[in-house]
């Protein structure tokens, strides 16, 4: 039992306390210090609005403060103000009146004590301290907080009468921060943030004497030690990620536990040097060698071995800095958040990623969403130090991130997300059944891959086939060009596994904002620039070894297709007959019966649409490419958070497009699919249904959502709404209409899709 002088001395204390915010914690401390308890918090009335508000804590989220709100009754705090009585109880959640706050991360807490504050009998707050374990409070704790609550009770009042608590009220009400960037991932992810990589570098390190050579011999060894566990404990996070993800890691392994560096990082050490100034000089040296070389590969190895030494650094300079702890649902944030990054984080702890740079093809984008994670890019510059262990919610739809959100956002999104899932759920159903129209116009529901460990979604889904598989993905995530042999066993693992459905590979597109991190290319404009076929006809040898593998893959399967990224004239389909022509030859020569796979193109750029008449006899199929046809017919880069806005998937200019090249591909002969994202937009899919594209290719995610849609509506309701946009002169024009068809075809949840996830939330602030 603390003594009397300890409670007149706490009572004294927050006498003289500057400001009410100051006499909160010294409350908190005092009580938290003197009963030893693992959380204190304060509530207070809010008279204006009839109820207890969390105004101080310790122990709990302090994002919470001034969100966690109780009316008298409700909840175990509200249930002690309205009863004025004493509560203690030693399994708190299993109370009848316990309510659960998730952004106060008290899950893991179970006894309960808190007493009224009571003045001249008008309930003033309630004063609460809890306990990790499951027990009951004693007598003399009991007791001790009744006294200090009387005690205070008087200066309490007083904050309350001169407004002070609603002045801290304003101050600490989080009007709802959020940052917009680029939808890397999909989904809702809910957790706190965590940052991505560490501020420290080589710059920081002076080249000292050491005193012991010895200890910093150890010191280093244990370094070693702990990132070679790092590593391992890496890989093994990703374990089920494809081997290319799988084989950065054994690459790391290699420079760490390379002889010559760890020699040289030693004899300096036994020279004289502190250890991080012998791992400065040697991670230079090193580094500096293979920066200098002609080679990309090496060239690359440099930056592997500088990140190594960067490990190796943190653990010798900051060697007591505490772990990052991933116990809770985690955010990560940072410039860019690499794959070794995503990779500490546990299983099933990963809530989202935001990256302040990074595009929606990055690296991680494409990685976040093959792993279900939500991910925002290209947020910009963030206060980040303030922001860590803040709560956060990310709206992977609209490409938002909401810092220290209110109780009602929060809420309203842990609701939407649940009821997303339910829905996802409730179409499970609908997996074997055809994806056919009312009126029976049957359509292929395909997915877009580019990872292994994609395709069991899509075949989970339901998918008949790949629309979809962007081959630059396996040579984003290798170090160096892979060779034929590498990307044969690649490809012939996603042909296997979907066989005998269809799957159409399309031929190298890098460059834009798909740079190959071996082989970087300097242009103003990148995306008017060295991309998709044109890369790859100038660089024969690298395009007859990936058409090759494509074809030796597809022997004794047949299900491939091939299909040409970002053609704009004729000349590239037959340059490209050419190279095909040349490896089935050599490969028939070589002994491998070699059939010929139907041959198609993205039609993405807007120049293509005008070339179909001479596409017809070359070719068996066409794409649209939405995602870029957009970006060219509009001039609006499709991951500049600038002109966000103008990048319209429904713009009057797009729908004619869309509805002439299907006019003009049919005509011709071709069949036509659609695999931008836009085959993955409800409203969309109206007007495609309605124009006659007969294949959606789209994420594993959005195939029964989609589905749904095609199984609710008639082609001939959706050839009407197509005569009615073409009239239309505006995107919201056109979305108002397909969005009451919608609705009229029962299927308002898909106008989610469409953003109303995010808007019902933001309503909710
Ligand atoms: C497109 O441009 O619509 C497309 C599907 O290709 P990518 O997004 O890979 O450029
Ligand atoms: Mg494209």
């Amino acid at each position: 039992m603390p003594s009397l002088a300890r409670l007149q001395r706490i009572v004294q204390d927050v006498n003289t306390a500057a400001s009410l915010e100051e006499m909160l914690r010294m409350i908190s401390s005092q009580v938290q210090d003197v009963m030893a308890v693992d959380v204190c918090s304060i509530y207070l009335m809010d008279s204006g609005q009839e109820e207890l508000v969390l105004m101080h804590t310790l122990g709990l989220d302090v994002a919470s403060v001034g969100h966690i709100r109780m009316p008298l009754g409700d909840g175990l705090v509200g249930f002690v103000g309205e009863q004025q009585q004493l509560l203690n109880v030693e399994d708190a959640p299993r109370h009848p009146k316990f309510h659960f706050f998730p952004e106060a991360q008290e899950q893991d807490i179970h006894a309960f004590l808190g007493v009224p504050v009571i003045h001249y009998r008008k309930l003033v707050g309630v004063l609460v301290v809890q306990q990790r374990e499951v027990r009951r409070f004693d007598d003399e704790d009991e007791a001790f907080l009744v006294t200090i609550a009387a005690h205070l009770s008087g200066a309490l009042n007083d904050a309350i009468g001169s407004g002070k608590v609603a002045e801290l009220l304003k101050t600490s009400k989080k009007t709802n921060n959020f940052v917009n960037g680029i939808v890397g991932a999909t989904g809702v992810g809910i957790g706190w943030v965590v940052a991505a990589g560490s501020s420290l570098s080589f710059k920081d390190v002076e080249d000292l004497c050491s005193l012991d050579p010895v200890a910093e011999l150890a010191l280093f060894d244990q370094a070693v030690e702990k990132v070679r566990e790092q590593l391992v404990q890496g890989q093994q996070q990703m374990a089920g990620t494809p081997g290319d993800v799988q084989a950065i890691f054994d690459a790391y392994r290699m420079i760490l536990d390379s002889d010559d560096l760890q020699r040289a990082i030693r004899d300096r050490i036994k020279a004289g040097s502190i250890a991080p100034a012998a791992l400065k000089v040697v991670i230079d040296e090193h580094a500096a060698i293979f920066e200098a070389m002609e080679d990309l590969y090496f060239r690359a190895r440099g930056e592997d071995i500088r990140d190594i030494g960067l490990r190796l650094l943190r653990l010798l300079v900051e060697p007591d800095a505490v772990e990052v702890s991933y116990d809770r649902p985690t955010i990560l944030v940072g410039n860019v958040v690499g794959v070794s990054d995503i990779a500490q984080v546990p299983h099933g702890q990963l809530a989202g990623i935001v990256c302040k740079q990074g595009s929606a093809l990055s690296h991680t984008a494409i990685l976040a969403s093959a792993l279900g994670i939500p991910a925002v890019m290209g947020v910009g510059e963030l206060p980040l130090r303030k922001l860590i262990g803040k709560s956060a919610i990310i709206d992977g739809y609209q490409g938002r991130v909401h810092f220290q959100p209110s109780t009602a956002l929060r809420a309203e999104f842990i609701r939407l997300a649940r009821q997303d899932s339910e829905f996802d759920k409730s179409l499970e159903k609908l997996r074997d059944l055809p994806a056919e129209t009312l009126d029976g116009f049957r359509v292929n529901m395909l997915v877009n891959t580019g990872l292994l460990s994609d395709i069991s979604p899509g075949l989970q889904r339901g998918a008949e086939g790949v629309g979809l598989y962007r081959t630059e993905i396996p040579f984003m995530v290798h170090e160096s060009f892979p060779t034929e042999e590498e990307q044969f066993r690649v490809y012939r693992e996603v042909l296997r596994q979907f066989h005998p459905r269809p799957v159409t590979m399309r031929t190298l597109d890098i460059g834009g904002d798909k740079p190959l991190p071996y082989f970087p290319v300097q242009e103003d404009n990148p995306y008017l620039g060295w991309r998709g076929i044109r890369f790859t006809l100038d660089h024969p040898e690298i395009f007859l070894g990936q058409i090759r593998a494509m074809l030796r893959a597809n022997e004794g399967l047949n299900n491939l297709k091939i299909m040409l990224p970002m053609v704009s004239s004729v000349d590239e389909v037959d340059s490209f007959f050419e190279l095909l022509r040349k490896a089935m030859k050599a490969l028939n020569n070589e002994g491998l019966k070699i059939e010929k796979p139907p041959v198609g193109i993205m039609v993405e750029v807007p120049a293509t649409m005008f070339l179909l008449d001479y596409m017809g006899w070359r070719l068996d199929f066409v794409s649209i490419g939405t995602n870029d046809l957009t970006q060219y017919l509009l001039a609006v880069d499709r991951n500049n958070q600038s002109v966000a806005s103008l990048f319209s998937r429904l713009h009057p200019s797009v729908v004619r497009a869309l509805h002439y090249i299907t006019e003009q591909s049919y005509k011709n002969g071709l069949e036509v699919s659609l695999c931008g994202e836009l085959a993955a937009d409800p409203a969309a899919v109206l007007l495609l249904l309605g124009m006659g594209v007969k294949s959606f290719s789209m994420n594993a995610h959005s195939l029964p959502r989609i589905k749904h849609v095609v199984r609710s509506v008639s082609r001939l309701q959706a050839e009407g709404l197509v005569a009615n946009a073409l009239r239309m002169q505006s995107e919201t024009e056109i979305r108002l209409m397909l969005n009451k068809a919608l609705e009229n075809a029962g299927l308002e949840e898909h106008l989610a899709r469409s953003g109303k996830i995010s808007n019902k939330a933001e309503s909710a602030k």
